[in-house]
């Protein structure tokens, strides 16, 4: 097998990739599994302009315009935004969306092709599959994930942290099929946070986890939001990387989506970062077969690119993060007294999920209590 790139990974960044290639780049994306989209393994939740981009309208499930967090004391804050601030998508029929566009630009998709292992020669590279055969491409991207194997075999660093998902869809329809439930705290989902999203007939509860098993505070947590005699439709579990990859380029070699660790620290949502990254990737990928360059030099204009656009939040997520670790119950529970206020319940109500730390400034001008939190971070970041 001989092609331009070879994309591992048939996810939706690997699809969106291989979508935004020149029509004549002669492009293959290989997905170990007999099928794209599964096995599933996310919460789907994604702003609208991740369905656009995906051209995923057939994959909505609901729309969400509120949320109700609730504090490790009990405490819970509600949030009513004026327009949808996400859609609950079927991410099997979104990752087949994007595969619908990777096809209509002309790309192939071997599925059921594990990728091993990779040579260079002097005229590009050798990516051996599991089942011994062999393809030579010009350019290999990895879009194949947290534990990417391509990514490795090139000598690229991994992402720098990863938390432990798990979830469950349960036969139950909730009251309200507009708002999602966060619950934050160490006894909850140490390092990380829960979620219940409604699903119509159903409701998906899960949780990420910097410590500890999550099927064990997954088991707590549907006994705390009342859902123990809830039949379980279907368990999904999975990892999210977090700390983007500095270096996402090597000769004749570029990493893209969670491969590079392009995911908000914050919420573990990778489809929007993915998603732009992959745009890039692709367009970047045909201009160099097109100067027939691809070495580092030259593709160190796609981390140029994905950097200039989504560096600064993902990096400002990231040291809030580390701040958000630090805090113990009772500090968090501080944080919900002092944004528990009509102000600071309007500037969170106004947050888009893609750009989480947009809002910091005036959240902080309307809880300015939350600066003891992290001072120097704060000041450095968001102060006026
Ligand atoms: C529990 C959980 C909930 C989440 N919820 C959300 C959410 O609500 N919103 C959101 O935006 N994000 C969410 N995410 C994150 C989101 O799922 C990922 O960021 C997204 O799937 C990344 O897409 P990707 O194409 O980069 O990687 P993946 O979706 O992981 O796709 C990689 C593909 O590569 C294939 N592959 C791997 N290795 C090889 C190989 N050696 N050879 C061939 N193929 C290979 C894999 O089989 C897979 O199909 C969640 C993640 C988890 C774990």
């Amino acid at each position: 097998m001989r092609c331009d790139v070879a994309v591992v990974g048939g996810g939706p960044v690997g699809c969106f990739t291989a979508a935004n290639m020149s029509r004549s780049v002669h492009k293959v994306v290989l997905e170990e599994h007999e099928r794209v989209g599964v096995p599933e393994q996310c919460a789907g939740l994604i702003a609208p302009r991740v369905v656009e981009m995906g051209k995923a309208n057939a994959a909505i499930i609901n729309r969400i315009d509120g949320a109700v967090i609730h504090f490790p004391s009990g405490r819970e804050m509600r949030l009513k935004g004026e327009e949808t601030k996400a859609y609950v998508v079927d991410r099997r029929r979104f990752d087949e969306s994007c595969l619908d566009q990777a096809l209509a630009n002309g790309a192939e998709c071997l599925t059921g092709h594990r990728f091993l292992h990779l040579r260079r020669t002097a005229t590009g590279m050798v990516l051996r599959l599991e089942d011994g055969k062999e393809m030579t491409a010009r350019l290999a991207i990895g879009a194949d994930g947290y534990r990417s194997r391509l990514g490795q075999e090139a000598g690229l660093s991994p992402p720098r942290e990863y938390v432990r998902g798990i979830q469950v869809d349960l036969e139950r329809s909730m009251e309200d099929q507009q708002a999602v439930d966060v619950w934050l705290g160490r006894e909850i989902a140490p390092g990380f946070f829960a979620w219940r999203i409604p699903c119509g007939d159903r409701t998906r509860v899960g949780l990420c986890v910097a410590d500890g098993t999550p099927s064990a505070y997954l088991k707590r947590l549907i006994k705390l939001a009342g859902h123990e005699n809830d039949k379980r439709v279907r368990l999904y579990s999975g990892i999210v990387p977090i700390g983007m990859v500095r270096s996402t380029v090597a000769d004749n070699v570029m990493i893209v989506g969670d491969a590079a660790g392009q995911v908000k620290p914050i919420s573990g949502g990778g489809l929007y970062p993915g998603l732009t990254a992959a745009g890039m990737a692709g367009k970047v990928a045909s201009d160099a077969l097109e100067a027939d360059d691809l070495s580092t030099n030259y593709l160190r204009r796609y981390e140029k690119a994905w950097k200039a656009e989504l560096g600064k939040g993902l990096d400002r997520g990231y040291r809030v993060r580390k701040a958000f670790l630090r805090m113990d119950d009772d500090a968090l529970d501080l944080a919900g007294r002092l944004m528990d206020t009509e102000e600071a319940r309007g500037v969170l109500s106004k947050g888009d999920i893609d750009h989480p730390t947009a809002i910091a400034r005036d959240l902080l001008g309307a809880a300015p209590g939350l600066m003891r939190f992290a001072p120097q971070l704060l000041a450095s970041m968001f102060s006026r």
